[in-house]
Formats: structure tokens, C-alpha cells, sequence
């Protein structure tokens, strides 16, 4: 268990926690270093967690899932970072994608695809991003143009995440190319239709054993009853309402490596000596850990309020924007300043603290750049009354 329980945590949770704990632990602990070798994790990792029921947790059973809420998504969040896992896209297959079905797909839609995505059956992406515009999703260009009962999909997507596992994705469609946002579709798209292809899976600098790929559609045919819901140009309203459970998904898992990286300094700095003592012996080395130990703590302390929000319904966006920027910017301070008291071991990538800094450079980048998270933070603040 963390150090300090959070205040949501109940025995149904410390349950979960405990089974997600298990599996990190053995599933994916032992082959952390081949998932970066083949820059994906296995299939079977899917299947084995969908049986033992920890994906799609927060889906009602109803649908195949477990029957829980946001907290259980963020307690197999929390476990992978304990472990320093950036391999596996679970968070965005069960926080992400099912969301989206869950809230705006039709009942059809639903039990088609909820109860795969549950057992591992069917793996997910959502492909929003294209080479020509990432934060400005209303500028995308993939086209689905309607033709009798199908739509007909071309263009590009690009960084998207287990990629070269999916097989469905989520597309960012114009179905009105006209049109800016007004113009925004989801549709469903088997990754088996024709036309569909995957690019290689990308050379990142961190989360190397994720698939992230390009994808392509040419003259991809799915039929009209792929449409996310059952109205054209709803795209945008729904992407900017299911963000910021994406951003609180960051902003868990940051929260979570930081007291990792707390952990791994403290144990490290314990057992190498310079000078004759153990360099948390000397005062810098302490009051840099004093300070992560703090910045750890105060991030905690922001997403568990912000993930009972969240399960309350009431998590706003401009909250879940201040989420994720705060928690990806203080956790790469803090990987830093934890990279630095490793010394020149802290540059080598078979250490964890390598591995957390490179890792975690694309929270400040994905879901929304740093500076789009304090664009809506801005927007936010309340007109001052001038003069008083
Ligand atoms: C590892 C990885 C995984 C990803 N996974 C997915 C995925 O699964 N699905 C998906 O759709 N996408 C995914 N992405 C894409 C990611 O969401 C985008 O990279 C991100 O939204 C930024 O878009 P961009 O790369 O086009 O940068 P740009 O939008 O070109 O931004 C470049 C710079 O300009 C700044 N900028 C842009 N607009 C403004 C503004 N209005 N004000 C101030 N500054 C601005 C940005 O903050 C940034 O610093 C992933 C990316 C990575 C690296």
C-alpha cells in the first residue's frame, strides 16, 4: 500500500489494490526489460488481466466490466508506477476509450464492443493526433465522407498509443470538412478493414516499451452505425468532455512516480558513500529529499481531492487542467533533482531513475501541452471587478 492512504481508499479497494498489486508484480515487474527490447508489451498481458477482471474496472458489469468506479482505474494506475511500468496502455484502453463508449455510444455500440475491451479480446487506441496538428483538434484533416450506409475514411494519424496492438481505434473524424470544430466526429474503426494500416511503432525517447504508431486510412469503409452515438459533428463536445479524465489519468500517474522516485533516492543515497558516510549524510542531499518528500505529499494531496471530484461528478475542466500540469511539471523537477543524487549511475539507462526521467518528460506533452493546460486555467479565472 502507499505510504499514506489516501482518504477514498475502502476494503473494496484495498482488494483491488491488492490483486493489481500481484499482477504488476509478476506479469509485468519480470518483463519490464523485454517490453522495451520488442517496444510493446506481449498480447497475452491484455487477456491475462482482462481475466482476472482489471480491465475496463469503472465499465458497469452490465457490459462485461468490473462494476467499479474512477478509483479503481487510478488504483492499477498507481500500481504500475510503484513498479516503474511505462509499457502498458491500460489506462487508456479501460480510462479512456470505454468512456467514451460508455458515455456517448449507442446501446448497440455498447454490448458490441465494452464486453471485448473487458476480457482483452479487443485491444484500443484513440487517434485524434495527425503530423499536421495535435493541440489544435479542430484543424484535423482524416475525413469521413458519407457514402450510401458506410463512410468512407482517409488521412493520417500519428503517436498513437498501443498502436500496433489496437484492434479497434477510435477516430477523430471531419465528417463536414468545412467546418472547425461543428465539423468533429468519432467513429469506431476495426483495425481489420480494409484500407487501414499500421506504420512502424516510433522511436521515443521514454516509454520505450509503449506501441506508439502512425496510422493510416485509405478509403477505409465502416458503416454509418460506427458513428460514435447517433449525431454527426458531436466529436469536439465529447473529446473536450472526456479530457479531463485523461489528464486526471496523468496526473495519477505522476502523482504515483514521484513517490516512487522518492523511494528509489532515499534507498540509493542510504547505501552510496562519498567522502567516507553515506551521501545522505550530507545536508544538501537531505534537504533535497525533504523537498521531494514535500512536493510528493502536496501533489498527493491535490489529486485525491480531485479524484473524489471526479467520482462525484464534479471534477470541472479547468481543475483536471491544473491536475495535470502541476503533477507532470513537479514530477520531472523532482525526477531531476532525484537524477542528480545518483550521480553519474542516474544517467544510465538501466537505472529506474534514467528510465522515470525520459519517461516521464511526455506528461508535460500528451493530453495536452503544459501550455494548453494553463490556456484553460486562464480562461477560468473569474473577471476581477476592477477598481475595488
Ligand atoms: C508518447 C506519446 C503518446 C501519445 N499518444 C496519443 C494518443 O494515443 N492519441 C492521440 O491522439 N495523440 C497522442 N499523442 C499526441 C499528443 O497528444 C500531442 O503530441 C499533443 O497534444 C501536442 O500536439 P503536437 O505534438 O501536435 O504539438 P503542437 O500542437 O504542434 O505544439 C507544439 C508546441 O506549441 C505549443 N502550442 C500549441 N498551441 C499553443 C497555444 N494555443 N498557446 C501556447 N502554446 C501553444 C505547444 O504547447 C507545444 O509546446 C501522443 C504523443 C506522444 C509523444
Amino acid at each position: 500500500m502507499p505510504s499514506r492512504r489516501s482518504p477514498w481508499m475502502n476494503q473494496d479497494l484495498d482488494d483491488f489494490r491488492q490483486l493489481a498489486r500481484t499482477f504488476c508484480e509478476r506479469e509485468i515487474k519480470p518483463n519490464i526489460e523485454r517490453f522495451i527490447e520488442q517496444k510493446r508489451v506481449d498480447r497475452e498481458l491484455w487477456t491475462r488481466a482482462g481475466e482476472l477482471g482489471l480491465l475496463c474496472a469503472s465499465v458497469p458489469e452490465e457490459y462485461g466490466g468490473g462494476g467499479g468506479n474512477f478509483f479503481h482505474e487510478a488504483i492499477l494506475i498507481e500500481e504500475q508506477a510503484r513498479i516503474g511500468d511505462s509499457s502498458w496502455g491500460a489506462a487508456l484502453h479501460s480510462g479512456i476509450v470505454a468512456h467514451y463508449l460508455l458515455h456517448y455510444g449507442t446501446e448497440e455500440q455498447k454490448r458490441e464492443w465494452l464486453p471485448k475491451m473487458a476480457s482483452g479480446e479487443v485491444v484500443t487506441a484513440i487517434a485524434m493526433t495527425e503530423p499536421g496538428t495535435g493541440s489544435d483538434l479542430q484543424g484535423i484533416k482524416t475525413k469521413a465522407v458519407r457514402e450510401g450506409d458506410d463512410y468512407v475514411i482517409n488521412g493520417a494519424k500519428t503517436f498513437i498509443t498501443n498502436g500496433y496492438h489496437a484492434d479497434m481505434v477510435l477516430v477523430a473524424c471531419k465528417t463536414s470538412p468545412d467546418q472547425a470544430a461543428a465539423g468533429v466526429s468519432l467513429v469506431i474503426v476495426p483495425t481489420s478493414s480494409e484500407g487501414f494500416r499500421r506504420g512502424r511503432v516510433l522511436d521515443k525517447i521514454g516509454l520505450k516499451g509503449q506501441d506508439t504508431c502512425e496510422l493510416f486510412f485509405d478509403d477505409v469503409r465502416v458503416p454509418s452505425s460506427n458513428l460514435l452515438g447517433t449525431e454527426e459533428g458531436q466529436g469536439f463536445v465529447q473529446l473536450m468532455m472526456q479530457l479531463p479524465q485523461e489528464r486526471l489519468i496523468v496526473a495519477v500517474s505522476c502523482a504515483a512516480s514521484m513517490d516512487l522516485m522518492l523511494d528509489l533516492t532515499h534507498e540509493y543515497t542510504l547505501t552510496r558513500e562519498a567522502f567516507g558516510k553515506p551521501i545522505f549524510g550530507f545536508q544538501n542531499t537531505k534537504f533535497k529529499l525533504a523537498e521531494v518528500a514535500t512536493e510528493a505529499r502536496v501533489t498527493r494531496a491535490f489529486i485525491d481531492e480531485c479524484l473524489d471530484l471526479h467520482v462525484k461528478s464534479e471534477l470541472d475542466i479547468p481543475t483536471a487542467a491544473m491536475a495535470k500540469y502541476w503533477s507532470s511539471e513537479r514530477a520531472q523537477q523532482v525526477a531531476d533533482t532525484c537524477l542528480q543524487l545518483h550521480g553519474g549511475y542516474g544517467y544510465m539507462e538501466e537505472y529506474p531513475i534514467a528510465r522515470a526521467w525520459t519517461d516521464l518528460r511526455v506528461s508535460q506533452i500528451y493530453a495536452g501541452t503544459t501550455e494548453i493546460m494553463k490556456e484553460i486555467i486562464a480562461r477560468s479565472l473569474p473577471t476581477p471587478v476592477m477598481g475595488q
